[in-house]
Parts: structure tokens; C-alpha cells; sequence
């Protein structure tokens, strides 16, 4: 087994999601999962921690070094810790907590009683179970946030009868579709650990009758066509290659269709934005991240 070692900074919410999209897309050899989170339950948004997993221990001076060059105000002072052998990727998103946005709870099996207690003193609560395991999408990241932040804007005016959730991972979005709409809802991957998690999390949801989760490059399937036109698509996937599923996206759209767009930076946002409204897209509502926006648009 090989040592596996975590890299821990403590500092402001803020400057720590700048260190976390570096750690996993431009430091080479990436991070192998990071986890940020409060400090504690009543930690504000000056006290956070965040941790990088690495299967292969790192060189702390040189991340440093790094994140220094790219994240304003950077805290540094990365401590290095060794891991005993386990399994890294469910320690890293054991014990984050609940996660509320909108109407959706997100809780994995450890913080089922709460969850469970939240639930019944709240109607409008949504509860959505995720459990640590390897595929992305827990609702800690800022784009899964933004996407059910979207959707929880969404399932206040709007009823869908045909989603597809593109690059599903954890099937969170997925899950959430299916139990605002209570409708079939096409769910893929181009990963297949992650379809397989994901067709265990829509059971486990109690959706699994209507969330098909297939493995597929983009819109490369049968059943994609099939299905198509959607009524509404989410990926959150990097701003490549959303560039590069403009004109297919507009493709598989119904006119009118909404489109949901995460994982592009805020520097990318413009490029995106440019080559979706060349494909046939309009902007019409957007949730605001100052490193990551989510995009909302309609086919025209
Ligand atoms: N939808 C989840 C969420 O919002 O939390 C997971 C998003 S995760 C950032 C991106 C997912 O897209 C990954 O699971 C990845 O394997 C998948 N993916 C990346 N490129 C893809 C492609 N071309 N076609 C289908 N899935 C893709």
C-alpha cells in the first residue's frame, strides 16, 4: 500500500476555495481528494480547514510555494500529516456534516438521526443522502452548491418532465430532480466507479424507479438520443469541455429548454457564456460564487 499522507491549512473561507480549485486542477501531480470545511459548527467565515489528500507525500514547501503565487493572502504554513492505511477518500468526507441549500439536506448515513430530525421539523426539507465514497459530488463543492441552488430556484416556478443530468457522479443532482419533479430523470458518467455509486445512491434515495444512470462521453449514447429533446440539462463538468458541448447540448435542448452550467472558473465564465449563446443560449439567471459561478440558460 502506498503512504498516504494529508496537507492541512487553517484561514478564511474565501481564500481557502482558491486553494482548493488549484490543489486539484493545476498542481501537478494533483491533489487526490480535498476537503474544506468550518473549523468547527461554530466557526464563521474566517475559521476553515482545508485538506489535501495525496496517495504519494507531497513536497509542503513547494504546494506552499505554489498556492502562494496564485491565491491572494495565501496563509501557508501547510502541515504534513501521514496517514495510517485506510480508506483516504471516505475519511476525507466522513464527519462534514450536514449541508442545507434551499429546500435540499444533504447528510451521509452517519448523520442519518439528524437528518432524519430536520426533516420532520421541516416540511419544506428536501433529504438527499450521500454517502463518503469515491465519486464527486457531496454538496461541499461550490459547483454542486451552485447547481442545487439552481434547481431549488427552479422547482419554485418551473416543472420539468424530461432532465438529464450530464457527468452525474454522485447523482446529487440527479436525486434532487427526481424529488422536486417526480420525474424520469437520464443520469451519465463518462466514469464508470462513479455510474456504479451513483445507481447505488438514486436506491438509496428511493429514486432508483426513475433515475436511469448510463456510462457515456457526452451525449455518446443511444438512450441520450433516445430521450432527447430534454427539457432541462445540468453539467457540471470543467469549462473545456462545456466549450466544447455547446452545439451538441443545443442539439439534444427542447426550445425553451433550461440549461444549467457548473465548474467553469470565474475567468472562464465569459468564453463559456460566448460559446453557448453562439450555440443558441440566453442567459437568464446566474448564482453568484466569486470563484465559481453556476450559469442558467435557455435554449432560443
Ligand atoms: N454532478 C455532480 C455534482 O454536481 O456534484 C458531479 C460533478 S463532477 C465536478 C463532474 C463529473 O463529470 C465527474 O463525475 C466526471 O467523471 C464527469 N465527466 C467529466 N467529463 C465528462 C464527459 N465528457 N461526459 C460525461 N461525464 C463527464
Amino acid at each position: 500500500m502506498p503512504d498516504t499522507a494529508k496537507l492541512i491549512w487553517r484561514g478564511s473561507r474565501a481564500v481557502l476555495e482558491r486553494g482548493d480549485a488549484f490543489l486539484t486542477e493545476a498542481l501537478w501531480p494533483p491533489a487526490d481528494a480535498v476537503s474544506l470545511r468550518k473549523d468547527d459548527v461554530e466557526a464563521d467565515e474566517t475559521s476553515w480547514i482545508l485538506e489535501a489528500y495525496f496517495e504519494t507525500p507531497p513536497d509542503t514547501e513547494n504546494v506552499d510555494a505554489a498556492l502562494a503565487e496564485v491565491v491572494p493572502d495565501w496563509p501557508g504554513g501547510g502541515v504534513l500529516e501521514t496517514l495510517e492505511d485506510r480508506d483516504w477518500v471516505a475519511h476525507a468526507l466522513e464527519g462534514l456534516g450536514l449541508v442545507r441549500i434551499g429546500r435540499f439536506l444533504l447528510y451521509g448515513v452517519h448523520d442519518a438521526d439528524k437528518a432524519a430530525a430536520q426533516s420532520a421539523a421541516d416540511a419544506s426539507c428536501v433529504p438527499i443522502r450521500i454517502d463518503a465514497n469515491q465519486a464527486f459530488g457531496t454538496g461541499h463543492h461550490p459547483t454542486t452548491e451552485g447547481c442545487l441552488a439552481a434547481i431549488d430556484r427552479l422547482a419554485g416556478t418551473e416543472r420539468f418532465q424530461n432532465p438529464f443530468d450530464l457527468g452525474t457522479g454522485s447523482a446529487v443532482l440527479a436525486t434532487a430532480a427526481a424529488k422536486v419533479w417526480g420525474a424520469p430523470v437520464l443520469a451519465s458518467d463518462i466514469d464508470e466507479t462513479s455510474v456504479n455509486i451513483a445507481a447505488e445512491n438514486v436506491a438509496l434515495n428511493g429514486v432508483g424507479d426513475k433515475v436511469c444512470c448510463i456510462v457515456a462521453d457526452g451525449f455518446s449514447h443511444d438512450d441520450i438520443a433516445a430521450r432527447a429533446p430534454f427539457d432541462l440539462i445540468f453539467a457540471n463538468i470543467l469549462a473545456g469541455p462545456l466549450v466544447d458541448l455547446a452545439a451538441p447540448m443545443r442539439a439534444h435542448a427542447d426550445d425553451g429548454a433550461t440549461v444549467i452550467l457548473a465548474g467553469l472558473l470565474m475567468k472562464q465564465r465569459a468564453d463559456v457564456l460566448a460559446a453557448y449563446e453562439n450555440a443558441g443560449f440566453m442567459l437568464v439567471d446566474e448564482v453568484a460564487h466569486d470563484t465559481w459561478p453556476t450559469l442558467v440558460l435557455r435554449a432560443v
